[in-house]
C-alpha cells in the first residue's frame, strides 16, 4: 500500500515526496518553456498541493514568464541540474512535479494535454484525452 509518492533528481542529492495520491492535475505540457527546459517535446506534470510536498537537498530556482503572462518558478537540483518541479503563479499553492522524476513513474497517467498550440509536428499525442490550447480551467 502506497501512502507517499517519492522522487528525485538524476544524481540523487535532491529528494522529494508528496502525500497527495489523488491529484486532479495530470497534464502533459507542450509549451515552449517546457520544451526548452527539458529538451523534449513536452513535460508530463503532476500537480500536488504545496502543503503535501517536501524536498530535501539543495535546489536552484529559475523564473520565467509563461505563455499566460504569469510567472513560473522552476526548481532544479543544484548539482546535476535535473528539472524537478515548478510553482506557477497562475495556480497558487500548486506544485507541478515532473512526473518522469518520480521513483515509480509508471503509477502516473496523464489525463489531458495543455498548450497544444505549441505541440511539435513530430509529437504524437493520445487522442482519447482532452486537449487545451493553454492552461486548463481549474476544477472547483
Ligand atoms: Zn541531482
Ligand atoms: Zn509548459
Amino acid at each position: 500500500m502506497i501512502d507517499v509518492l517519492e522522487g528525485g533528481c538524476f544524481c540523487g542529492k535532491v529528494r522529494y515526496k508528496t502525500s497527495c495520491l489523488d491529484s486532479a492535475f495530470k497534464v502533459n505540457c507542450h509549451c515552449r518553456n517546457c520544451q526548452k527546459l527539458s529538451g523534449a517535446a513536452y513535460i508530463s506534470l503532476l500537480g500536488v498541493p504545496e502543503n503535501s510536498f517536501s524536498v530535501t537537498g539543495e535546489v536552484t530556482c529559475f523564473e520565467t514568464t509563461g505563455g499566460s503572462g504569469k510567472k513560473m518558478r522552476t526548481f532544479f537540483c543544484a548539482s546535476c541540474n535535473s528539472r524537478l518541479y515548478g510553482k506557477p503563479e497562475i495556480g497558487p499553492g500548486l506544485v507541478l512535479i515532473g512526473a518522469a522524476t518520480l521513483d515509480r513513474p509508471e503509477l502516473y497517467r496523464p489525463t489531458a494535454d495543455m498548450f497544444v498550440k505549441n505541440a511539435l509536428p513530430w509529437d504524437s499525442m493520445d487522442d482519447t484525452i482532452p486537449k487545451f490550447d493553454a492552461f486548463p480551467p481549474r476544477r472547483s
